[in-house]
């Protein structure tokens, strides 16, 4: 997978080649590359914003630089299938389906708003020559759509085939069956008086991965009653009822 961030401030994404990230870079499992926005200015300010039609605070990142920038990134969409993701808060949710669905792009290319956002033309005129999400990773405003295409970028990556030494962890996540993951442990078996429940040092993994999916619903059901109510019917047995 090709990962292209258009920004104005592209030290923001130095993280993208940290860790499991940088590893896969050397891997070669992914390319990343980042962009300067103001390569695309053409006066001597190298303005990206402007104030906004119709009046109001702040001001709207350019359509002009911000289409120069695209087209050159982007190139010919037929040469070079890609997804345009558009980080925003006024847009859908982004989720672990949502990251899932995006590892089988080839391309996935990311315009970083900052100010007010991006002129709507924009989004408007690449959704016309390609697939293009407004996304938001929460009900709250960031300042800049950089740290939203980390954890966007971080999210995805992990589950492309090869980045994670043990492909089991992505599918034993939380989410991966509509659950929040439950509580996880290590040595020592006693720690400041907590002892770790008995079940897991068993060697019973039947029972082990009773306990587990236990506390997994339980843990959902407490934080997040949403995602239970979100599962298809046949999704719990009466086992899982019972709990
Ligand atoms: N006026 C916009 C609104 O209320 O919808 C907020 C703009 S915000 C200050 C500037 C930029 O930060 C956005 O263009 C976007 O790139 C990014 N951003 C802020 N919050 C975000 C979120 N929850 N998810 C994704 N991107 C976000």
């Amino acid at each position: 997978m090709r990962i292209d961030v258009v920004t104005i401030f592209p030290s923001y994404l130095a993280p993208l080649r940290e860790a499991l990230l940088g590893r896969a870079i050397d891997r070669g499992l992914i390319e990343v590359a980042v962009h300067d926005l103001r390569d695309w200015t053409h006066d001597v300010h190298q303005a990206v914003d402007d104030s906004p039609y119709g009046g109001g605070p702040g001001m709207v990142m350019k359509p002009q630089v911000w289409g120069e920038a695209l087209d050159s990134v982007i190139g010919p969409v037929i040469d070079s299938p890609a997804r345009l993701v558009v980080p925003t808060p006024a847009g859908r949710p982004f989720t672990q389906q949502l990251a899932h669905e995006w590892t089988s792009a080839e391309r996935l290319v990311f315009a970083c708003g900052r100010y007010e956002g991006i002129d709507q033309r924009v989004v408007d005129h690449y959704a016309q020559r390609m697939p293009v999400d407004e996304v938001s990773i929460g009900d709250y405003v960031l300042v800049g759509g950089e740290v939203a295409v980390l954890v966007m970028v971080e999210a995805v990556v992990r589950l492309l085939p090869g980045v994670l030494g043990n492909p089991r962890s992505a599918a034993e996540d939380s989410f991966s069956d509509g659950l929040l993951e439950g509580p996880a442990y290590t040595r020592p078996e006693v720690w400041r008086d907590l002892p770790v429940p008995p079940v897991l040092r068993s060697g019973d993994h039947a029972a082990v991965d009773r306990w587990r999916r236990d506390r997994a619903l339980e843990r959902t059901a407490r934080l997040r009653p949403d995602l239970l109510a979100a599962l298809p019917p046949d999704a719990l047995d009466e086992a899982d009822r019972a709990v």
